[in-house]
């Protein structure tokens, strides 16, 4: 999801902004969350931008993620028709780097950190509630709730791993993408958000 930034250097900051949502797409992919909140009068335009539709915990409705507007790293209706959730949301890691607490490099290294531990835990849970389009935030979810292996053909033999793949990640989306309000994924209540 792409910000800007007010502020005396505005135009190379905004750049380097982008620079860094547009590494990451973590909020849009269901990673970090698996359902972005709409406003009411929201919900004909992104079904037609090809969202599926949900209930929030609090009635109000939402989209579940991945979002299909994400396409090749980027969001294709930014500027056009996404939500205001998309437009107001910036996770913590964005927020820091605006503030000038961190580096864009620094930014993108904890952006590659975190993806290659996405796709550490992607392959542990392989075979774990098809269809794997899922949010990864749900599946993860539900495989620690279930506490292992749901399928015949699956061992518990490297649940250990797994269960260590899950946790970090966790562990980097609370310190890095979630706001300290946030709960970490985990059984019962999503983190809010972006992920409503
Ligand atoms: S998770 Fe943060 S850094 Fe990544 S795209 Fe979203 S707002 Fe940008
Ligand atoms: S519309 Fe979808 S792809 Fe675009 S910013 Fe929102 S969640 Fe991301």
């Amino acid at each position: 999801m792409k910000n800007t930034i007010e502020g005396s250097d505005g135009i190379a900051a905004e750049r380097t902004a982008s620079e860094l949502c547009l590494a990451c797409g973590l909020c849009c992919q269901g990673a970090l969350h698996s359902r972005a909140a709409l406003k009411p009068d929201e919900t004909e335009v992104a079904l037609r931008n090809g969202m599926t539709l949900t209930v929030l915990d609090d009635g109000s409705p939402g989209f579940d993620q991945p979002c299909p507007c994400h396409q090749s790293g980027a969001c294709s209706i930014y500027g056009s028709t996404r939500p205001r959730v998309c437009s107001d949301y910036k996770c913590r890691l964005l927020k820091q780097y605006l503030r000038g607490e961190i580096t864009l490099v620094m930014g993108l290294e904890i952006v590659a950190r975190t993806k290659r531990l996405i796709e550490a835990v992607r392959a542990g849970l392989e075979g774990f509630m098809e269809p794997p389009t899922r949010s990864l935030n749900n599946r993860m979810i539900s495989f620690l709730k279930s506490r292992g292996p749901a399928s015949s053909h699956e061992t518990r033999s490297d649940l250990p791993g797994r269960l260590l793949s899950i946790c970090s990640l966790q562990v980097l989306f609370k310190k890095h993408f979630y706001e300290p309000v946030s709960e970490v994924a985990k059984p019962g209540p999503e983190p809010r958000g972006h992920g409503g």
